[in-house]
């Protein structure tokens, strides 16, 4: 099974059946389990063997399935399923740290992963650095051999820079660093992560795992000492599992995510390069368009721009609102990774809790429109993205 590729992988690996042979995974919806015998009870609460479960929040079945198809996908050992994508940051950070401890974390993130490395893990006497993750000098001047993990996004949100895992990986390797990826831009399809260093991948699986706008989820993926020494007992002891029937859609997402993705990263690219230099545009962040400044390590590290883009509009806030306000297809949302286009205005909405200082470090311009591409015609989404542009003043 281990030498399946991916599409076999995302369609069978993990599935467990009952005694009836059910085609499609079933959903066992239930928090508790019955044992045949006190013996038995006591039996499984010193050791629970791979078919044996306790209570919904350690584990159950169709969760299970979820996560061993995942990790079979990651290719790595093990993998543990949260309620969300911010209770698997959570749980991978909080799990590992201490009082004293030391991180580095790229400063360009997702607004709550920055809350927890900011404000959370601070009050608990956590030092956090943060660098400009593109700059591969200042990742290696801020880890110091007391390191104790490195975070970042491998493609930022909303300006969607790539950074160079493999650079920084070795750097945090070489002081004994763990190195904690949130991969949910790369999407597990195009994310070389583990092979380029990363040893925990974090996803919400909300985005293109669900795919389709339903349920909250994520996943932690690693080593087993780390998932079931390290991540599980601080989840199912503080509540991050996730749901039986959330595992269930996302275990249905996987079998349609790789082809989900790719149509959705080439309509992304069709749509970059054709709106590229547009006169009502200052720029437009694609990791697959050659002006791209990683364009090269998205290449080598993605195969693939992804599915979201991101325009920046030259007339700023009432450019940007024009522009949304005239689209007719995309949808004006903050979620990603959906079947239906969304388009978000970042500063005004997922990032409007930062002051005008941090946005302007890390891009967040007032004209800055994110546009994650779903799966509708791309000739459609083209017409619907020139109406929004003609629609903005010149
Ligand atoms: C959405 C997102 C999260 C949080 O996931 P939830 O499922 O909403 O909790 C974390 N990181 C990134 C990069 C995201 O896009």
């Amino acid at each position: 099974m281990s030498d399946w590729n991916p599409r076999t992988k995302l369609v069978h690996s993990g599935t467990r059946r009952s005694q009836y042979g059910e085609v499609a995974e079933a959903i066992y919806l239930t928090q508790g389990f019955v044992y045949e015998s006190a013996e038995a009870a006591e039996a499984r609460f010193i050791e629970s063997g791979p078919d044996e479960f306790i209570y919904a929040r350690y584990g159950n079945p169709t969760v299970r399935m979820f996560e061993e198809r995942i990790a079979a996908l990651e290719g790595t050992e093990d993998a543990f399923a949260t309620a969300s994508g911010m209770a698997a940051v959570n749980g991978a950070l909080a799990s590992m740290l201490k009082a004293g401890d030391h991180v580095v974390s790229s400063r360009a993130l997702f607004g709550s992963c920055l809350y927890i490395l900011e404000d959370i893990l601070t009050r608990y006497s956590v030092e956090v650095t943060f660098v400009d993750g593109t700059d591969n000098n200042a990742w290696a001047e801020a880890i110091r051999p007391e390191t104790k993990a490195v975070f970042l996004e491998t493609v930022s949100n909303p300006t969607l820079e790539v950074i160079d895992l493999r650079t920084v990986a070795d750097l945090a390797h070489a002081v004994g660093a763990l190195v904690i990826v949130d991969n949910v831009f790369a999407t597990p399809i195009f994310s070389q992560a583990g092979a380029l260093g990363a040893d925990v991948i974090v996803y919400s699986a909300t985005k293109h795992i669900d795919g389709q706008g339903r349920c909250l989820g994520g996943v932690i993926c690693g080593t087993r000492e780390f998932i079931r020494k390290t991540a599980e007992p601080y989840l199912k002891h503080t509540g991050g599992s996730l749901s039986p029937f959330n595992a269930w859609v996302m275990l249905k997402g996987m079998e349609t995510l790789d082809l989900r993705v790719r149509a959705q990263a080439a309509s992304a690219l069709k749509i970059a390069s054709s709106i590229e230099g547009h006169k009502k545009l200052g720029k437009v962040l694609y990791p697959y368009l050659p002006s791209h400044p990683q364009y090269q390590i998205a290449q080598d590290q993605m195969g693939s721009g992804g599915t979201v883009l991101s325009l920046d509009l030259k007339g700023g806030k009432d450019a940007a609102f024009a522009f949304l306000n005239a689209l007719e297809i995309v949808t004006i949302s903050n979620n990603l990774g959906d079947a239906k286009s969304i388009a978000t205005h970042p500063a005004t909405t997922t990032h409007q809790r930062l002051s005008d200082e941090q946005r302007a470090e890390l891009g967040i311009t007032d004209g800055l429109v994110r546009f994650s591409v779903g799966l509708e015609d791309s000739d459609d989404l083209l017409a619907d993205v020139q109406r929004g542009l003609t629609a903005v003043s010149a």
